[in-house]
C-alpha cells in the first residue's frame, strides 16, 4: 500500500528547517509520496508582515522542487479562506482512496487536537502522526490523551522523533526586515526570490 505523508503549515517563508523536516519523515516513515499543502488563511496566526499565498506558494515549490517524491499541492489556498484539516483530508481520501494517509503533526500542535474541527473525521481518513522534537513528549503523555479524547481511535496515533534545526519564519521575516544575513536558513533560490519580490521589508 502507498504511504503518504502530509506536511501543512504556513511557509512564510518555507525554510532549511522545513527541508530537514521533510527529508527525515520521508526516510522515518518509509513514505512513498510527500504532499506538502501551504495553508491558504492560517486560522492560528496574526498577519504581520507576512507573504501572500501566491508566493508563499511559489517558493515552497522551489524548495522542493528538485524532490520527485514530494508534490507541493495548492488545494489549500485555491479552496481559499480557512483552511480546516477535516476538509482537506476528506478530499486527499477520495483522490488516494487506496493509500494510507500520515498527516503530520508538530508536537506543539498535538494536544490541542481534539479542539480542532471534526476531528473523528480527520482520524477516519487519515492516521496522525505526532512528530516530537527530541523526545520532549514522553510516549507516557501521548498515550494519555489519546485514551483521554480519542479511545477508540488509539492504532491511528502514531509518533516519530527527530532532531529540528532550530530555525523558525518568524525568526526569518524579521531578519529580512532587519537587514540581516540569511543566507544558510533558507534555500539559495527561495532568498533570490525573497529579495527579488521585496518580500518582508
Ligand atoms: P512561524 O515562525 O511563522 O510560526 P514556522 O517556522 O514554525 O513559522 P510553519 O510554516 O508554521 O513554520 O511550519 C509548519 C510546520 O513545519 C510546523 O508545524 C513544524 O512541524 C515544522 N517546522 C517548523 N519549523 C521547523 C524547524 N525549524 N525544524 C523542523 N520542523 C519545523
Amino acid at each position: 500500500m502507498m504511504r503518504i505523508g502530509i506536511f501543512g503549515g504556513t511557509f512564510d517563508p518555507p525554510h532549511a528547517g522545513h527541508k530537514k523536516y521533510a527529508d527525515e519523515l520521508k526516510v522515518r516513515l518509509s513514505l512513498d509520496k510527500l504532499l506538502v499543502i501551504p495553508t491558504s488563511t492560517p486560522p492560528h496566526k496574526g498577519k504581520i508582515n507576512s507573504a501572500s499565498a501566491e508566493d508563499r506558494l511559489n517558493m515552497v515549490k522551489i524548495l522542493f522542487g528538485n524532490d520527485t517524491d514530494v508534490e507541493v499541492s495548492d488545494m489549500e489556498i485555491a479552496r481559499g479562506g480557512k483552511s480546516y484539516t477535516y476538509e482537506t483530508v476528506t478530499l486527499l481520501h477520495g483522490i488516494y482512496p487506496d493509500a494510507e494517509l500520515i498527516f503530520l503533526l508538530g508536537s506543539d500542535m498535538l494536544f490541542s487536537f481534539h479542539s480542532w474541527r471534526n476531528p473523528d473525521v480527520i482520524l477516519s481518513h487519515v492516521k496522525i502522526c505526532a512528530v516530537t522534537r527530541n523526545d520532549e513528549i514522553n510516549e507516557e503523555e501521548l498515550r494519555e490523551y489519546v485514551e483521554k479524547h480519542f479511545p477508540d481511535s488509539k492504532e491511528r496515533f502514531i509518533t516519530c522523533d527527530f532532531d529540528p534545526i532550530e530555525l523558525s519564519s518568524t525568526q526569518i521575516r524579521n531578519a529580512v526586515r532587519d537587514g540581516e544575513i540569511v543566507e544558510g536558513l533558507l534555500d539559495a533560490e527561495v532568498l533570490k526570490y525573497i529579495k527579488e519580490k521585496e518580500l518582508y521589508l
